[in-house]
């Protein structure tokens, strides 16, 4: 190529460049810059996201505590897994798995319903077995771990003895004695599933632990909510699971489910047959069940 054909395109492109610049800077004069935003200000307030992912608060090591929603109902259902960490890994194991299918299968989700998944609520204790930050999978699991111990938040706090129901500062799990923090909701954990029901007030409420293949009604000093019975009952039913009104094998102070009923919250307890399996089958059904508990009636046979 010689230089003049070079000189050539340079001056060409040079052109181009500066009609580019005037064109641009002409129609911003022309159009008025606060239309724009303004529109889409307002299409933005009127879509509600159909999933979302949030971290609700810290565990006592900083990790993050996850909740994750689908779908836009009016009707809120909340799920929590984890409670005892890694003792009871399978609980967190579950609500991972059911995060996974409603994002495979967001239309199962009934239009009058919001599901909410706080899949593992103690992460520093799953993480003492599994060394492994957020999900984790059952192969994470080591066969030979001390899992009793993995039962505890950083604190060493039983966190389903930490909420404030009947509080005391020691409370029973079978027959040992086990902290339950300094005062209702001292720990970040706690506080954090309270804050989120606050912000929510769901319908109902369900807690996966294991093992004892029941499904267990909550109260605190004034006697089961009626609708916690009718969940209790529609979940073990669909489940498989036995439906355990009152639970009496030793006395419980500070649970969750306790503080939901001691606020008007029907709560259960899912208690899976072992502390390895999932129970997908049941549990999906359960669930299912509770969709159709509060989905009007029209809604399912449209
Ligand atoms: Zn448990």
């Amino acid at each position: 190529m010689s230089a003049r054909n070079v000189l050539i395109i340079l001056g060409i492109v040079a052109l181009g460049v500066l009609l580019w610049f005037l064109r641009d800077s002409t129609t911003q004069d022309i159009a008025p810059e606060a239309s724009v935003p303004d529109i889409q200000t307002e299409s933005d307030a009127k879509v509600e996201p159909v999933s979302t992912q949030e971290v609700i608060g810290k565990s006592v090591a900083g990790r993050p505590i996850e909740a994750y929603s689908f779908g836009t109902g009016p009707k809120e259902l909340l799920f929590v897994g984890g409670m005892h960490g890694g003792y009871e890994w399978n609980s967190a194991l579950l609500a991972y798995t059911f995060v996974d299918y409603f994002r495979a299968n967001p239309d199962v989700i009934p239009e009058d319903v919001t599901v909410r998944i706080i899949p593992n609520i103690n992460p520093d204790a799953t993480f003492r077995i599994t060394g492994k930050e957020g999900r984790f999978t059952a192969s994470d699991i080591p066969s030979e771990a001390d899992l009793a111990q993995a039962r505890f938040n950083a604190n060493g706090v039983d966190l389903n003895r930490n909420f404030d129901c009947k509080w005391q500062p020691q409370s029973m799990w079978r027959g040992r004695v086990v902290s339950a923090g300094t005062s209702a909701f001292s720990e970040p954990e706690s506080a954090a599933l309270r804050d989120y029901v606050a912000q929510y007030t769901p319908e109902a409420v369900v807690f996966w632990h294991s093992q004892a293949n029941n499904v267990y009604a909550s109260e605190c000093e004034e006697g089961v909510l009626p609708q916690t019975l009718v969940v209790m009952q529609t979940y073990a039913n669909a489940a498989g699971y036995g439906a355990v009104p009152s639970f009496d094998a030793y006395p419980i102070t500070g649970d969750a489910e306790g503080y939901l009923a001691s606020i008007g919250i029907p709560a259960v307890t899912v208690e899976l047959q072992n502390r390895t399996s999932i129970d997908w089958d049941k549990n999906l059904a359960g669930v299912e069940a509770l969709f159709a508990l509060y989905t009007k009636p029209n809604t399912l046979a449209r």
